[in-house]
């Protein structure tokens, strides 16, 4: 299946909702934002109601922008999640959460995860000291992720670390140490922690029909 290269703001767009696909632009100029005081402004009225597949077919699509991911590497994943023990949406939650470029945004080494995707794939991502070029690599509590020094020096990945700092988006379950570029997963995600505002339940619902 081709991959979509289209602008990331029509994403949010379709789906009524802000997806944070490009980085610190969606704090500052956000079209989504605009959109709504226009309507606000006018007084207009919400979507149309969605039909119950639409609303499972949006909260899956939801969590696929978020992720980056194409259809089928998503759906595998789903179905990795089935087979593992405890709830399967949470699990898929949690698989979603610790995927390498994932972890490499929520560190703030970049602000988008489309930005983290080309860190890891361009070789600058190393895991307990190894270069690991896959974004999908299942980080494991313990694990150290760093950066290369060389880019860690860059304005584009000290802006990044800035502003996950300023906004406090960086979670407790990683913890970040300056001195080397370097930071460790200490423990898994809890759901309250996951970067993906969706209804696990809705994807699964998806799924199981
Ligand atoms: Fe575009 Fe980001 Fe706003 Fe989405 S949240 S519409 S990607 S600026």
């Amino acid at each position: 299946m081709s991959r979509y290269t289209g602008p990331s703001c029509k994403k949010c767009r379709k789906l009524g909702c802000k997806l944070f696909l490009k980085g610190a632009k969606c704090y500052s100029n956000c079209v989504m934002d605009k959109l709504a005081s226009v309507k606000k402004g006018r007084g207009m009225q919400r979507r149309q109601k969605l039909s119950e597949y639409a609303v499972r077919l949006h909260e899956k699509q939801k969590a696929r922008f978020i992720s980056g991911m194409n259809e089928t590497a998503f759906a595998n994943l789903f179905g990795k999640a089935t087979k593992a023990t405890g709830q399967t949406g949470l699990q898929f939650l949690k698989y979603l959460e610790t995927r390498l470029d994932n972890i490499v945004k929520r560190v703030g080494f970049a602000t988008s995860t489309r930005t983290a995707r080309q860190l890891v794939l361009h070789g600058h991502i190393k895991v307990n000291d190894k270069v690991v070029n896959i974004p999908s690599y299942e980080v494991q509590v313990g694990d150290r992720i760093s950066i290369d020094a060389k880019l860690a020096g860059s304005v584009a990945v000290k802006q990044g670390l800035e502003d996950t700092e300023k906004r406090s988006l960086r979670p407790s379950f990683i913890q970040y140490d300056a001195s080397k570029n370097t930071a460790t997963l200490l423990r898994w995600p809890d759901r309250s922690e996951s970067s993906y505002p969706v209804n696990e339940q809705l994807i699964v619902e998806h799924y199981s029909k």
